[in-house]
């Protein structure tokens, strides 16, 4: 039995390469897979469901082919992909699953996320999620015309990454207390998320504990993806040049 996660590959119009590089992976990798989850960001824009990229498609069509067949696909929000809801979501034959979930995998319990909420030291950033997570300001958005929504996530986008690419490493990296007090919170020993880009796996004591944090990696020159069976779970990192020549 085997359980993938992938998160962070923001795919876009820019990046035929990645969107290629994905529905090989769910073709191949995951086919026959026991459930796969998306950990967020999958997309590096989402506008709300009534707009679909036509460069998304294939993928889109793909991700129905796989939860069609015998494997259980599950979504979480990114904080680019925040806007997916259950119109896409029963499109594609996933569960929408909350910002934050503990899971049964084959060895073990994990806690998973997107890991943006662990970014707690990055306080403009988790004033502008509050603003953008809220109710309100989502119904305001979502009322306005197509159009206008991808101007505001354009700007939004080149915002952020100005924004980032000020800060320091630590601002934009997970608070550490904020891992052990959501492991701590969820009785869990491992926790599994994306966000950071960072992909690792770090191992810790904290009240006697061994604890484990597994982090995806960004889709770019390699695509990242965690397997989880009966022994346990590993992060794997493979080109992208070498899975289209397997493929
Ligand atoms: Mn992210």
């Amino acid at each position: 039995m085997t359980v993938l996660f992938v998160a962070d590959l923001h795919l876009c119009q820019q990046r035929p390469d990645l969107t290629r590089a994905f529905v090989n992976f769910l073709k191949t990798t995951a086919q026959g897979c026991h459930s796969l989850y998306l950990l967020g960001d999958i997309f590096e824009v989402w506008i709300g469901d009534d707009y679909i990229d036509p460069c998304l498609q294939p993928v889109i069509e793909q991700l129905k082919i796989l939860s069609s067949t015998q494997s259980a696909l599950y979504f979480q929000q990114g904080n680019r992909d925040f806007l997916v809801g259950s119109k896409l979501t029963d499109l594609i034959g996933a569960k929408l699953l909350k910002e934050s979930e503990i899971v049964q995998l084959p060895s073990q319990k994990a806690l998973i996320m997107h890991g943006d909420q662990l970014c707690t030291d990055d306080l403009a950033y988790q004033n502008f999620r509050n603003m953008v997570r809220s109710q309100d300001w989502q119904q305001e958005f979502l009322a306005k015309p197509i159009q206008e929504r991808l101007q505001i996530a354009e700007y939004l986008r080149a915002t952020s990454k100005a924004e980032t690419g000020s800060k320091t490493s630590q601002i934009t990296d997970v608070c550490h207390s904020a891992v052990l007090d959501a492991l701590q919170h969820a009785q869990v020993n491992l926790l599994i998320h994306g966000h950071t880009h960072r992909p690792a796996t770090h191992s810790f004591t904290a009240a006697g504990k061994q604890l484990t944090r597994m982090v995806l990696g960004d889709w770019d020159q390699s695509l990242w993806y965690i397997q989880c069976d009966e022994l346990g779970c590993v992060l794997i990192e493979q080109k992208i040049s070498e899975q289209q020549l397997a493929g």
